[in-house]
């Protein structure tokens, strides 16, 4: 299957293999790898191979893709408490114009502070 890219695009690159990232999981339609930046142990995203910059531009049969492999994640992460995060726009704190699902792992209580 052929998937629309953008050569411009850091996220249509990792999935090319053109950068390197981190790789958890991957399916037909979708990506998955651990953010370079975390802000929890394995914070990853979860992004579709089609580039769209946001969610109302991806079609259907790559959304429908996205949150299944979000829970394989989310699920994998071993973490009972997570959050699941998607930006649109500067004003909604996106950076990278590619869609992507944030999995944020919260530390195990017993590690945390309470
Ligand atoms: P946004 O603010 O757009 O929702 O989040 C973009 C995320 O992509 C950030 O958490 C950032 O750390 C991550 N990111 C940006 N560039 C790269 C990269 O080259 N590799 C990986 N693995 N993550 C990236
Ligand atoms: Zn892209």
């Amino acid at each position: 299957m052929s998937h629309q890219t953008d050569a411009n695009c850091i996220f249509c690159k990792i999935i090319a293999g053109q950068i390197p990232s981190m790789k958890l999981l991957e399916t037909t339609h979708s990506y998955a790898f651990l953010d370079i930046g975390p802000i929890a142990p394995k914070h990853s995203l979860v992004i579709p191979k089609h580039h769209a910059a946001k969610l109302h531009e991806l079609p259907d049969e790559y959304l429908a893709d996205l949150l299944p492999v979000a829970k394989k994640v989310a699920l994998a992460s071993g973490a009972e408490q997570y959050n699941v995060l998607q930006n649109n726009g500067r004003m909604a704190h996106q950076l990278v114009d590619h869609v992507h699902f944030h999995v944020i792992p919260k530390p195990d209580e017993q590690q945390g502070l309470g």
